[in-house]
Order: structure tokens, then sequence, then C-alpha cells
């Protein structure tokens, strides 16, 4: 991305003679942030947001966790009203009316299906609920090699004219876990700007959407190292985009020395193994959540490849041996 070392003059500029001055006015600055954390779809929702008017910064505030909670309640799958659950538990017999929202992110779930070759794949629930993080469950071989049939993305038939989606076998159920979040702080983002506000930080879980700049620098975004929470790895100056992390310490157990964590690699339906943590950073919060899960599953190899294949996406990986790899926007920096 030939944008990042530009993107770095601003925090090099800031430690420069202009730093008492600039400190002095963040300091007053500040009295116009709002911090707000929220349990949402499951997971920590945090937000920043500046603006001189309070009740515009609060009021943003609560329409961006309104919005989360719907999306919640539509696409959640731990939910058995939500029209996904709904979908998942008919649209094997038959075609089932869909809204434009949930098909138009399936679709769109479905493109970075083909993009990562399948690594990305909205049905690999179909393995995915057979493994309980919590309770150190799993599949027995034959639990999984049968649940197996049911992974593929391609058996997903929407039609858009007729609105309507339907899986064309038994076994077949979608999940929108490595997408959703990314939609919903993307969406976060445009409510925030429909009313006004310029500069804000929106989180949920490892997906993090930046709009603006921290009010005259860049936002400062740290990788965590996988394997000590408290030790950041890499530290990347970002405004106006969307950084999303996977990796395999956020939910996880150990048996006979394996780490059984939440992305399937879902050509085997075992957790992928090949690397500890990957970090997207690109334009829009959706695509940066479904990669960072379909990049996991590519490995350091493949997917620092794809990566470097499209335009204005970077990535930060934490290898299976915890060295860092860089996308090749990202190299010159180190
Ligand atoms: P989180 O923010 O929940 O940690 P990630 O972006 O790391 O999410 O993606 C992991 C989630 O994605 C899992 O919890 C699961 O819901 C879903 N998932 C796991 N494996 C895959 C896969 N191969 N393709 C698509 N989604 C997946
Ligand atoms: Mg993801």
């Amino acid at each position: 991305m030939d944008g990042f070392p530009r993107r770095w003059l601003p925090a090099v500029w800031f430690s420069g003679s202009m730093l008492p001055f600039l400190m002095f006015f963040c300091a007053v600055a500040g009295a116009e942030w709002h911090y707000r954390d929220a349990t949402v779809m499951g997971t920590l929702v945090q937000l920043q947001v500046w603006h001189e008017d309070p009740s515009v910064a609060n009021a943003g505030i609560e329409a961006v966790l309104a919005d989360m909670r719907r999306i919640d309640a539509g696409m959640s799958t731990y939910r058995d009203d939500s029209e996904l659950s709904r979908i998942n538990a008919a649209a094997a017999r038959q075609p089932i009316p869909i809204s434009d929202e949930l098909g138009g992110l399936i679709a769109r779930a479905m493109e970075f299906s083909r993009l990562t070759d399948g690594a990305f794949d909205v049905t690999y629930a179909s393995v995915g609920y057979l493994y309980d993080y919590r309770e150190g469950v799993r599949p027995d071989h034959a639990a999984l090699e049968d649940a197996l049939q049911g992974v593929d993305y391609r058996h997903v038939a929407l039609d858009p004219e007729r609105g309507t989606i339907a899986y064309r076998q038994e076994g077949v159920r979608v999940d929108l876990g490595g997408i959703a979040k990314g939609y919903a702080v993307e969406r976060g983002a445009e409510i925030l700007r429909s009313r006004g506000i310029e500069h804000a930080q929106i989180s949920a879980g490892g997906d993090t959407r930046l709009v603006g700049d921290r009010r005259g620098r860049p936002w400062l975004v740290g990788v965590r190292d996988p394997r000590d929470r408290a030790r950041i790895v890499a530290q990347l100056p970002l405004m106006d985009e969307a950084i999303s992390t996977s990796g395999d310490y956020e939910r996880y157990f150990e048996a006979d020395g394996v780490r059984y964590h939440h992305i399937i690699d879902p050509g085997s339906g075992e957790s992928a193994s090949g690397v500890r943590s990957v970090s997207i950073i690109g334009p829009d919060a959706t695509l940066t959540d479904a990669l960072s899960t379909g990049v996991f599953v590519l490995g350091a190899e493949r997917g620092v490849e794809l990566v470097n294949s499209l335009p204005g996406v970077e990535a930060v990986i934490v290898d299976g041996d915890g060295n860092l790899r860089f996308s090749s926007g990202l190299e010159q920096q180190h």
C-alpha cells in the first residue's frame, strides 16, 4: 500500500518541535472524546467518539449499539428466532425468502470464499458446531467426516431476483461468525459519519474501524503477541480504515498437545494450525474481518501472496514459530 509511508508522516512530525503545543491542544480537545464499552453480539464492543457536542456523540453511540443489537437479532445463530436460524432450519428443503440485508451479506461472504479458494467458508459451521471451546468438546473422526459433507459454500444458492436462499443438501448451515462483526463495525462508521461525527474508533472483538484520524494524528493500533497478552509486537498508525485480527488465542482448549481453537480449516474440519494470528488492514471492516479469518486458514505463505494481490490491503502475520511476517506494502517499514 503506497499510502503507508505517507501515513507515517504525522507520527514523525508529531514527535518534533510542535510537541508541547500539541500536547496542550490534545489535553483540551480530550474533553470532547466520549467512550463507551458494551457487550453486544457476544463480544466486547468499544466506542471512542469525538464531537464538540456531547449529545451528538452520545446519540451516535446509542445508534451504533442499537444497530449492532439489530444485526445480532437477525444474524446470530445463537438465537433460534433469528432470521438466519430460521433459514438454516428450512433451506435444505425448499427456497426460503431472505431479507436484502442478510442475502447481501451472505453474497459478500461467498465472494470471500471464492477469493480465498474456500479457506473462508460461510458453511464451516456444519463442523464448527461440533466443537465447544468452553467445555473442551470436539468431534470424533466419524462425526467430523459426516459433518464435513455439509461444508462447501457452493451448496448455498442465493436467488437475488426471487429474494430466496436454498441449500443444495441436508446438513448445510450458514454462519456469519467470521464476517458479521466486521459488517457491524463498518455500518457503525457509516452511522456516525451520517450524524456528522468525523473522528471515532469502533471495535467489536478483534474488528476495528477507524473514522478519520485521532484529531490531527493517526490512531495507533497495536497487534498483540498471541502468547503474551500484555505485549504488543507491532504498532500501526492508521486513519480512516479497518483492521481485523484473528488469533488462535481467543477461544481454545488444549488436548493431547493440540490447540483446538475457533478458526476451522474447512478442508479438514480441524482448527487451522499454520499461524498464531493474522491482522488485516484494509478499506472496509467487512473485508478485513472475512480476510483475517480466511488468511489465517491459508497460512503465512499463501496468505501473504493473496494479500499482496489485493490493492489497498495489508497483513501482519505472527507465524507458527512466533515470527512476524508482513505484506509487501508494510515490509519497507521494518
Ligand atoms: P472473532 O472476532 O470471533 O475471534 P475471527 O475473525 O477470528 O472472529 O473469526 C473466527 C470466527 O469465524 C469463528 O468464531 C467462527 O464463527 C467463524 N469461522 C471459523 N472458521 C471459519 C472459516 N473457515 N470460514 C468462515 N468463518 C469461520
Ligand atoms: Mg475474521
